[in-house]
């Protein structure tokens, strides 16, 4: 990645004045302090000493904040930005205006897509320091362009309350998640989805704080609503399930704990055996063809990448659960090992599927008499007829 560029002074840039360090993403930054033509600081609404010297038109109040912003999301908006913040001429007609703004709306939605997909990924990767300002323009764009009481706000108010959570800034997170929470009463008709995604922020900010019973209140939530919509084996359900197990894992009720993490994985061990037999029939339908090849039929069959990052996440923290207990359940560690297989023979991903898939024959074959012993080798079979090349 390239350093950022250097800064151009921005004029009449006054002696800077001792002043305490500012904290990304207060209220003004969030709500317009970076707005086309105001000279205030991208990330905390400070006034702007300092200019990018490529768009020449964003400001930051230090070196530090340009940084800041520069790695987490400027790099890629940098030029962006400028027919986005440079004002329309005057003079014009008034299809072109409409044209123009248009236009602008274009492009203010593509930056709101882009923003917010990169800050999901570095929460993602555990860098929640880095999504901040990500996640901050995503909130910036969607208050222009929707307006501030939009439910469309609520995905990045979320966003930014799980990096803050992730920093430590649990004071900033609550108040994001009060502005979430607060516009989601107000839509009488926002979707479960997004009402399960609220519960689930607020169950796992509680945990964080060590607030148990508002952590579980709102997981319990977040279970009731999507398993109400989505059904109770499912695996939207199964993110509510594996958070309320992590808190009765952090309360030592290990019982409960236990019996919730060997729902997790049912939940997804079944979810994933349908797409691998799924998959199969394809390919056996059709067995010239790779089964990676990239074919609408396949590809509609395919887990969604969120889908496989979450599955990826939520079975490998249950593996290390089952591997440090103080007793071992070998029957239930081969089967998160098995479902972890399969998602990664799904993924493209045939050395780790080999990798799990044969640990787990391994433990099973110790085992007296064990019916997933088949499924696995089978599974092993598909993974070794495939050339062993990994992505
Ligand atoms: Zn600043
Ligand atoms: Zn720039």
């Amino acid at each position: 990645m390239p350093a950022p560029p250097r800064p151009a002074p921005s004029a009449g840039s006054a002696r800077p004045s001792p002043r305490r360090k500012r904290r990304l993403g207060n209220a003004a930054a969030a709500h317009g302090g970076a707005l086309a033509g105001s000279r205030r600081c991208e990330l905390c609404g400070a006034a702007g000493r300092l200019r990018c010297g490529r768009c020449r038109l964003t400001y930051y109040c230090d070196v530090d904040h340009q940084k800041a912003d520069w790695v987490s999301i400027h790099e890629r908006i940098c030029q962006l930005l400028i027919p986005i913040r440079t004002s329309l001429p005057f003079l014009l007609s008034e299809k072109e205006r409409k044209h123009g703004t248009e236009q602008l709306v274009k492009r203010q939605k593509y930056i709101i897509d882009l923003t917010y997909s990169t800050a999901q990924e570095f929460v993602s990767e555990g860098k929640h320091k880095e999504a901040i300002p990500a996640a901050l323009h995503a909130l910036r764009f969607s208050t222009e362009v929707y307006g501030s009481n939009s439910v469309q706000l609520v995905p990045a108010y979320l966003l930014l309350a799980e990096a803050s959570t992730g920093v430590g800034h649990l004071p900033e997170a609550s108040k994001y998640l009060s502005q979430a929470q607060w516009i989601v009463l107000r839509t009488p008709d926002c979707s479960v989805a997004l009402q399960c995604k609220l519960h689930r922020s607020l169950g796992l900010f509680y945990a964080a704080e060590g607030n148990f019973e508002q952590a579980l209140y709102h997981l319990a939530n977040d279970i009731y609503l999507a398993s109400s919509t989505f059904g109770l084996k499912s695996i939207e359900t199964s993110g509510g399930y594996f958070h309320m197990a992590n808190v009765f894992f952090r309360q030592n009720k290990m019982d409960i704990a236990n019996s919730l993490y060997t729902e997790v994985t049912d939940i997804w061990h079944a979810f994933l055996v349908k797409s691998v037999q799924a998959q199969e029939q394809i390919l056996n339908s059709q067995p010239e063809m790779s089964p990676f090849t990239e074919d609408k039929e396949v590809r509609e069959d395919r887990m969604t990448e969120a889908q496989q990052a979450e599955a990826i996440r939520v079975l490998n923290a249950v593996l290390d659960v089952r591997e440090q207990a103080p007793k071992q359940q070998p029957g239930e560690t081969a089967r998160v090992l098995h479902a972890l297989a399969m998602l990664y023979y799904l993924s493209m991903d045939l050395s780790k599927a080999r990798e799990v898939g044969t640990k787990a024959f391994d433990l099973l074959k110790q085992l007296p008499r064990h019916d997933s012993l088949e499924a696995i080798g089978h599974l092993l079979k598909l993974i070794n007829s495939k050339p062993s090349y990994t992505k």
